[in-house]
């Protein structure tokens, strides 16, 4: 049995994407039985790194058949559209975890007790130095030791002096990452890693648009961390390594496809010397819960992306997975963690 229907939660201020700004997040819940437990997914595409919401809905009614007429594995082995499938997926892995009584992320195959994962502090694009800094200050205040602040629409030589008055106002020992979202041309994205590497930030995240695996690869070893995001939209892992155009690959379950393909995909970039962190297209606690989960079942995960409740105004249910002091708590109960009840 597979149920799907649909949500909308509402954005606190609207993000841009490459499709245009945005100010909600629509998507499908997904329930199965597995084994006399109901699992709950989310599905929730994101136009440029997903298919579409149309194309979702149509992947999810095709796999409802399939479900209906043969089982729903099948319909999974069937089902290609990224987030269609993250949705059957998750509902699977935790009806799969709950008849197993344990977290998710022990059933995604972790095999200790994970109490928290470390999250990183995001900071706007747009903010003056003095903003910048401001923002970074009080992310550091809330316990964030590791930041993550965004660039590439103001000039590289603007940017260098946001980061410049970050990394004065934050001192030494706060990890800085930069996020350009592929906004760079080679020349820039040189400048900017010199300056970056004087400013000791760790990783620059998609300096350059995300086929230009060959530019990337010549970008590492200039004193800068090189990170993919978008690149893993349109190219797979192994493209990517063979490049050798990533020491750091973000990984978004819903665009991976399923938490699985995410944990997986982490051990093969962590096969390779790459270091995987997880993150989330914004999506609602259903999904952003599951990718706690999955950050959990990757030893010694790096600082993640997943302080993103915050840019929700309205959600499903409670969040089970705060974040508090610079990291979440993993939820230890059967499954997500989620209350269903809020859910079915
Ligand atoms: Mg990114």
């Amino acid at each position: 049995m597979v149920d799907i229907a649909p949500f909308q939660v509402r954005l606190r201020t609207p993000i841009d994407t490459a499709h245009g700004p945005i100010e909600s997040r629509r998507g499908f819940l997904v329930a199965v039985e597995h084994e006399g437990e109901t699992g709950v997914g989310e599905a929730t595409p994101l136009g440029g790194w997903t298919e579409s919401y149309t194309e979702c809905e149509e992947a999810l009614n095709r796999a409802q058949t399939v479900a209906r007429h043969l089982d729903w594995g099948i319909a999974l082995a069937r089902t290609n559209a990224p987030a269609a499938r993250h949705g059957l997926s998750l509902a699977f892995s935790v009806a799969r975890a709950r008849s197993e009584d344990a977290p998710l992320y022990r059933s995604l195959g972790r095999d200790e007790r994970v109490e928290r994962v470390p999250v990183n502090g995001t900071v706007g694009a747009n903010g003056s130095p003095d903003v910048t800094a401001t923002a970074a200050t009080e992310l550091v205040g809330a316990g964030h030791d590791c930041l993550k602040l965004k660039v590439g629409t103001n000039g590289v030589e603007t940017d260098l002096e946001r980061i410049r008055a970050v990394r004065n106002a934050v001192g030494d020992g706060v990890t800085l990452r930069v996020d350009a979202n592929g906004a760079w041309a080679r020349s820039e994205a040189e400048r900017a890693i010199s300056g970056l590497a004087a400013l000791d930030v760790a990783y620059v995240e998609q300096p350059l648009p995300a086929d230009n695996l060959d530019g990337l690869s010549a970008l590492r070893d200039h004193g800068v961390g090189i990170a993919v995001d978008e690149s893993l939209v349109a190219h797979d892992i192994e493209t990517v390594l063979e490049h050798g155009a990533a020491d750091v690959v973000v990984l978004k379950p819903m665009v991976l496809s399923g938490p699985d393909v995410a944990v997986e995909t982490a051990r093969t970039a962590r096969a390779a010397g790459v270091e995987p962190v997880v993150s989330t297209t914004i999506d609602a606690v259903v999904a952003r819960t599951a990718a706690v989960h999955a950050a959990a079942a990757i030893p010694d995960v790096l600082p993640c992306g997943l302080a993103t409740g915050q840019f929700l105004e309205t959600d499903l249910a409670p969040d089970p997975a705060p974040v508090e002091n610079g990291s979440v708590r993993v939820p230890q109960t059967a499954g997500l963690g989620v209350d269903q009840s809020h859910v079915l």
